[in-house]
């Protein structure tokens, strides 16, 4: 092996090119990387990206095909199959040893593809969450693929983010990153710039930041140095795999309840063969045949795979209505979910901000135009104003959100973009409508440090000096978090003492309207401050007044609510709003009455008791924080509640975590939000959880649905092999025969139930109570039920024939065969609603995949029944016109009976409970 990689020249070349960056400094590691702190141009990138190779690691270890293959061998029925078919061949029955082999084959390619099939659904989905990076390239802030990037690469990390390949620090601001999947230490680690000593360890490495850990706080920027496998953790380890265990609790179950049916099946079959042989006096090889005929007509073979293809399906119908799941049970938690905690920004809006309205001390302005184009004016009691020297504060107020601000607004291919922060866009648009520029601006007014907004303070402050020396601090955020800092307010004719009950009421009637507030406020410090701290701003501040920001809510968000509450699903909003505009917006949506709202210090001072007591009527939390949060969802769990809760920060994964179903917001969210999560939202749209939420519980019903079409066929046949055994008759299967008849049902018949669109009303239903068992009792009268009436026609029709008709041994069983697949293929229909009627045109006709399954059966019965090889193969004989309409009344009447029984159970049963 080490033999190997030395002969691989690449390699070679890698290791001359080893280099300890970590002990390097700042400096040097840019040149080594001809790179500088603005970062490469998008050009040189391309050019890295061909020598270097994307950023990826190998993906992990699979099984390759002929183990897939093989593995399809090992399970009982296979070996019970195996065993057969040596039987059959030490009796010199030929053909049915060559029937049993290809079956046995048939069997194992199906499940082969089928597997495969499965496998690739969730690949796809694996790929659907692939990380990004922000860079600066060409000057300016981008995100990109991670794959994309290569060395020399200037990255932007903070907090939540997952370090997308190996860099050397070049900026760290209470830089703490978790290096956990490296070191195995859990407790993040302070990052730094200094060079530390080459012999280090990794753990102590501090200059670097390491692909695959995650930073836990702060912000940093670092210059790529390694990419894909030359990364530390592509040396140690393969890709971490997005998408989690491949089964569920439910697949489990059915698995393992599977399994002890296969052995109960073998112990019956050979109680069978014991008394056919002792007490029958049927020859030992008659018997032999008897029993491998009844094991191979009652394993339902095929129930396994139909369940596995029936959940991939699912899962990319999820992810087509843009939610992605990472973890496959939460398919089934979903639709037990009965509350759903959602974001407000973003998820129930549309998170497209414009500011409307600028209050200052002395004047009242509103601003038109909307979305990011910064095309509108500002208006003082209905009049257009310049904002230019006679509107002082205005200015003041305008350049003031232009410099504490992270976000960029910009023109490109003739269309306006916003990067970063939607609230800080609108901010910035504003301040373009009032003509101002932000590089020029930047320029005057270089920012010497920052602390980044957060939503458990709210609020965000930067440092800037102009080029007099002159030291300014901005803060914004929260009106209340920044009211409280203030002593003064800023008028055109100077400054005066704060008056926070005016301010109160203004804000007030800004929030009534549904809009977000933000406050603004500065503050002189002398030249030589360079670093800030929370106790910066403290006190001193001067307001200089509150923006009024407007969020629409989505139109599908309100249609979404609407719905989940008809499925029995209640919603909560929570949000870091204010709990005026939370309020209005909630109305509008549909949450809460817009009187109530229970507000983040309420909770901190409520007990869990009073909180759980709360939080059954009050639809909307209001200047949440995310601990809040993780309280909330404790306490609706106490209350038996199945909770579904939406997050994107780092400090939502404490909730996201500990919720029944977390869901992490798929373009706003961390990296952190969505490792903690179930789910993640490729939209950020609260319609797509309700989608989701209707997908899990379409996905529930098809895998009750397979079980209850499949089980019947395998009931229906054993029990006519028993009834013939116990009558002393010849067999009405042979095995081969019945072999024929589970794998064209289970592959034809039953695969179609997996394409299964929601049951009419299925979203009127209450959330189904989460582990119940799926074996339920109205699943095995249905099971048995079925059975019944299958052994009726199928048996009946045999006995028929021989006793009535005189018919000869092939003739008949050609005839029960038949009936046996035509009952089934009116009781597909049957199955397409559990308890609903299908005597509709959509109950008849409204599934392709049923009416191609019963079509290409069809044909297949046909080359079963009269097509030479076949007959031979399966000592079949061609039936006539008398069979065919007995069968055919036989399979409407089993139609009809089916949907009597429905009728009879549907007033008595409640849906979720069957
Ligand atoms: P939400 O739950 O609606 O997303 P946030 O936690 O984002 O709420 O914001 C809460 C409050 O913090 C807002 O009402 C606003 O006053 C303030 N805020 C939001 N974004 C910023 C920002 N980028 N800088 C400063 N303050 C902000
Ligand atoms: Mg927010």
């Amino acid at each position: 092996m080490a033999q190997e990689e030395q002969q691989d020249p690449r390699q070679d070349f890698e290791a001359a090119q080893d280099t300890a960056w970590h002990s390097l400094d700042m400096k040097t590691a840019l040149e080594r990387l001809q790179s500088s702190a603005d970062g490469l141009d998008s050009e040189e990138a391309k050019r890295r990206l061909e020598t270097h190779g994307p950023n990826r690691l190998r993906p992990p270890e699979k099984d390759g095909p002929l183990k897939r293959f093989l593995l399809q061998f090992h399970n009982v029925l296979i070996y019970i199959l195996i065993v057969a078919a040596i039987g059959t061949a030490f009796l010199q029955h030929w053909v049915d040893t060559g029937v049993i082999l290809a079956v046995v084959l048939i069997n194992a390619i199906i499940g082969f593809i089928q597997e495969g099939k499965a496998e690739k659904a969730l690949d796809a989905i694996r790929g659907m969450l692939s990380p990004k990076a922000m860079v600066l390239r060409d000057g300016h802030r981008q995100t990109v693929d991670a794959e994309e990037l290569v060395p020399g690469d200037i990255v932007l990390l903070q907090a939540g983010d997952r370090v997308p390949a190996d860099l050397r620090l070049v900026e760290a601001r209470n830089l703490r990153i978790d290096e956990a999947v490296l070191t195995g230490e859990s407790v993040a680690v302070d990052k730094g710039l200094d060079p530390v000593d080459e012999a280090s360890e990794l753990g102590d490495r501090s200059s670097l930041a390491f692909s695959g850990t995650l930073v836990a706080f702060g912000r940093g920027l670092g210059v790529v140095a390694e990419t894909g496998e030359q990364t530390e953790i592509g040396r140690v380890s393969t890709m971490l795999s997005e998408v989690e265990s491949t089964t569920t609790p439910l697949l489990r179950q059915v698995a393992q309840f599977g399994h002890w049916l296969s052995v109960a099946i073998v112990a019956v079959a050979v109680a069978t063969f014991l008394f056919g042989y002792l007490v029958r006096d049927y020859a030992a090889m008659d018997m032999f045949l008897a029993a491998v005929s009844l094991a191979v007509a009652a394993i339902p073979e095929g129930l396994p795979a139909i369940m596995t293809i029936t959940l991939a399906i699912g899962v990319q119908r999820m992810a087509r209505r843009n939610a992605i799941i990472r973890r496959l049970p939460a398919v089934e938690t979903l639709g037990s979910v009965t509350v759903i905690c959602s974001d407000k920004t973003g998820t129930l809006t549309r998170n497209e901000m414009t500011v409307q309205e600028v209050v200052t001390a002395d004047r009242q302005y509103q601003v038109t135009g909307v979305g990011y184009e910064p095309h509108g004016d500002f208006e003082l009691d209905g009049r257009d104003v310049e904002p230019d020297d006679s509107q002082p504060v205005l200015c003041e107020i305008l350049q003031a959100v232009m410099l504490c601000n992270e976000a960029q607004v910009y023109e490109k291919d003739g269309r306006w973009r916003m990067e970063g922060d939607p609230t800080e866009g609108a901010l910035i648009t504003a301040a373009l409508k009032a003509g101002m520029d932000a590089r020029q601006l930047a320029g005057r007014m270089p920012r010497t440090d920052v602390i980044p907004f957060e939503s458990s303070y709210k609020f965000m402050v930067t440092l800037h000096h102009d080029h007099e020396g002159n030291g300014y601090i901005i803060m914004k955020g929260a009106p209340e978090r920044v009211l409280a800092v203030c002593a003064e307010q800023r008028t055109a004719d100077g400054d005066q003492p704060l008056d926070p009950d005016w301010w109160q009421a203004r804000m007030d009637e800004v929030a009534e309207r549904g809009q977000r507030l933000l406050a603004v406020a500065t503050k002189r410090v002398p030249a030589d401050k360079r670093d800030l701290t929370f106790d910066d701003v403290e006190d001193g501040l001067v307001l200089l007044g509150v923006m009024g920001i407007i969020d629409p809510a989505r139109e599908e968000a309100i249609a979404a609510v609407g719905e989940c509450h008809s499925a029995g699903i209640q919603v909560r909003m929570i949000t870091g709003d204010h709990s005026l505009t939370a309020r209005a917006i909630g109305k509008q949506l549909g949450i809460g009455d817009g009187e109530h709202a229970l507000a983040g210090h309420e909770i901190q001072e409520m007990d869990d008791t009073t909180l759980q007591e709360r939080a059954r009527d009050v639809e909307v939390f209001a200047r949440t924080t995310p601990e809040h949060k993780l309280r909330l969802v404790k306490v609706l769990q106490a209350d038996n509640q199945v909770v579904a809760m939406t997050g994107d920060g780092v400090n939502d994964a404490p909730a996201l975590k500990r919720a029944d179903v977390g869901i992490a917001m798929g373009v706003k969210g961390t990296e952190a939000a969505k490792e903690a999560s179930e789910m993640v939202l490729a939209d950020d749209n609260f319609a797509s959880i309700a989608h989701a939420v209707e997908e899990g519980r379409t996905v529930y019903d098809n895998l009750k649905k397979a079980i209850l079409f499949i089980l019947p066929t395998n009931g229906g046949q054993a029990f006519t092999i028993v009834s013939a055994i116990m009558l002393g008759l010849a067999l009405p299967l042979e095995p081969v025969q019945a072999l024929w008849v589970n794998m064209v049902t289970a592959v034809t018949l039953a695969l179609a139930l997996a394409f299964e669109p929601p049951e009419p009303g299925l979203m009127e239903r209450r959330p189904r109570e989460p582990g119940r068992p799926l074996l339920s009792g109205f699943l095995i009268w249905r099971v048995l039920f079925v059975s019944a009436l299958l052994v009726v026609g199928t048996f009946g029709h045999y006995f028929w024939m021989i006793e009535w008709e005189g018919a000869s041994q092939e003739l008949a069983r050609t005839a029960a065969i038949n009936t046996l697949v035509v009952g089934q293929m009116f009781y597909l229909i049957n199955s397409r609603y559990i308890l609903e009627s299908v005597l509709n045109i959509r109950g008849l006709l409204g599934s392709r995949p049923v009416l191609i399954a019963i079509a290409l059966l069809l044909v297949l019965q046909m080359l079963f029944t009269y097509s030479g090889p076949f007959q031979f193969l399966f000592s079949t004989e061609g039936i006539g016109w008398d069979e065919w309409s007995r069968i055919l009344i036989f399979g409407l009447a089993l139609f009809f009976i089916v949907e009597a029984e429905k009728a009879v159970l549907r007033p008595r049963l409640d849906p979720t409970r069957a």
